[in-house]
């Protein structure tokens, strides 16, 4: 699942990103309102956690943004003070939680994984699919052929990038900073490692193969059974 972080603290965005990036999720982190805002408005997340103080684009109008153009996703408010006034206008704009800073992270993830679960009923995207395989993202679990694939949080998270992309290349370096939340060198082979043992979990028994290397570009999944890079074992 994909979520956005709209934090301007810096610290406090980075934490935030690298403990749902662990947790198993995709995150964007913008770290002010204006690009928080650009974010929310072209691109698609399952849950939006927006700081109500920003400098520039405040939280409030973020969220009203979101519910104006239609886009129905949980959003949980982050918020310095506890104020009757802020929860009331939260929830008058559409806001579905709020936590107070400073907050123990677990919290917050408890909240997050509630308010997924509760939209999960309304959601449409709760499950992507390519061919016959399928991931159900509110139980994070991933199937072939209706057999049941045992994947590790990062590999669930790596076939969700891919499968959400399904048919564009992606780029070793967009991987390692969506899944790992880093940027490796490029001489690095932990994605290429990763992709391996990807590969023999959801393609090795099964047909169509789906993941496709592109040499010198990256990795894509799609249904064309086109892979220029034929394993040599
Ligand atoms: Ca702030």
């Amino acid at each position: 699942m994909k979520l956005l972080v709209v934090e301007d603290e810096i610290k406090t965005g980075e934490y935030l990103k690298q403990g749902l990036s662990e947790a198993g999720f995709m995150v964007d982190l913008a770290h002010n309102g204006l690009d928080g805002h650009h974010l929310a408005m072209t691109e698609q997340y399952d849950l939006a956690i927006l700081d109500v103080m920003l400098p520039d684009v405040d939280g409030w109008r973020i969220l009203k943004s979101i519910r104006e153009s239609g886009k129905d996703i949980p959003v949980l408010f982050l918020t310095a003070r506890d104020s009757i006034d802020d929860r009331v206008k939260g929830l008058e704009l559409g806001a579905d939680d709020y936590l107070v800073k400073p907050f123990a992270f677990a919290e917050l993830l408890a909240r997050v994984r509630t308010l997924l679960r509760r939209g999960a009923v309304t959601t449409t995207e709760l499950n992507l699919r390519i061919a016959n395989l399928e991931l159900d993202l509110a139980r994070h679990r991933a199937s072939r052929g209706g057999k049941r694939i045992h994947l590790t949080a990062k590999e669930f998270t790596l076939l969700e990038l891919l499968v959400r992309r399904q048919g564009e290349v992606l780029p070793r370096s967009l991987i390692a900073s969506q899944v790992w939340d880093m940027n490796f060198d490029s001489d690095t082979n932990v994605i290429d490692v990763a992709i391996r043992r990807l590969r023999a979990k959801i393609d090795d028994a099964f047909e169509p193969k789906l993941i496709q290397t592109v040499r010198g570009m990256g990795y894509m999944i799609d249904m064309a059974d086109t892979d220029t890079d034929a394993p040599s074992k």
